[in-house]
């Protein structure tokens, strides 16, 4: 049996799996909570993590992927907000640490290769996968491969922007992005300053309720998140359009605008396209990182 191993390292945890490579199936995960978030430190626990599995699971094979949270560029990780980390090379000292070649990639392209894989796009060569959460993120695969980019930032689907000039201000620093008024944790800002108490993921229900600020604000946000998802959907034509995320997977009213918005405004929303929720559930990430090594 060929395994392999992957890591989802995020702001607080990270966890480690072994993964069967044919099936994605997990075979043991192991877990760690962030004490100091200092390089050293996370390199340490994660390099913990990975012997004590490697020293169990004697079939895997080659390098060892890591799902990170963050702008990467090879080993360097240019920026993390949730770690404090900017332009640290975390790669080489991990693959110093487990003695093995370590592959970093971000968060959402794990997560897409892992629904790619073993989950909601399997059988497909070419996905389109959006997650909502407490930001928005994307990731293409095409011809089955994932789609990095020049500079391996391409599928910062969050930063699209909404409007030519000007727009509410977002956590890259710009305004007018589509996560600074869909990202939970912009949405739920906007809630407060508009006097409405609750999460992101609550705002559909009160809307439903008769709400008309929290109407007013979810039929920006999910209209133009639907509309920004149907624009990518024209330019790529996928396969299978695969939608997840904390928020996304908590609001099936959300999921149906999406459904509905492709279907009138995509001018590619053929038979062929699919649109499915993620089905790893919190295991997509974990699942990629470690088929993509
Ligand atoms: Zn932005």
């Amino acid at each position: 049996m060929s395994l392999a191993l992957g890591i989802d390292l995020g702001g607080t945890t990270a966890r480690a799996a072994v993964v069967e490579r044919g099936s994605g199936r997990i075979v043991e995960s192991l877990k760690a909570t962030w004490v100091d978030r200092s390089v050293a430190a996370v390199v340490r626990e994660t390099a913990g993590l990975v012997n004590t599995l490697l020293s169990a699971h004697s079939g895997v094979r080659g390098s060892i992927g890591v799902g990170f949270a963050g702008m990467l560029n090879g080993p360097v990780v240019v920026n993390a907000p949730n770690l404090g980390w900017r332009n640290e090379d975390f790669g080489t000292p991990l693959c110093a640490a487990v003695g093995r070649p370590v592959q970093l990639v971000n968060d959402l392209s794990a997560a897409a290769w892992g629904e790619y894989s073993a989950g909601a796009a399997k059988g497909a060569t070419d996905s389109f996968t959006v997650f909502v959460g407490t930001g928005v993120g994307s990731a293409i695969i095409a011809n089955g491969a994932l789609v990095t980019g020049a500079n391996f930032v391409a599928g910062e689907f969050g930063h699209v922007k909404l409007m030519a000039e000007g727009g509410r201000r977002c956590g890259c620093g710009q305004d007018g992005c589509l996560e600074a008024y869909v990202g939970g944790a912009r949405l739920e800002l906007w809630m407060k300053e508009e006097g409405l108490a609750g999460t992101a993921s609550q705002l559909e229900a009160l809307a439903e309720a008769g709400d008309a600020t929290a109407r007013r604000l979810y039929d920006f946000a999910v209209g133009h998140l639907a509309l920004a998802i149907a624009n990518q959907v024209t330019v790529l034509n996928p396969g299978v359009l695969v939608l997840g995320g904390g928020v996304l997977s908590r609001c099936p009213g959300m999921v149906a605008r999406i459904r509905d918005v492709v279907a009138q405004r995509s001018t590619v929303a053929s038979s062929v396209l699919k649109i499915a929720m993620a089905s790893l559930g919190d295991d997509s990430g974990l699942v990629g990182a470690a088929l993509l090594s």
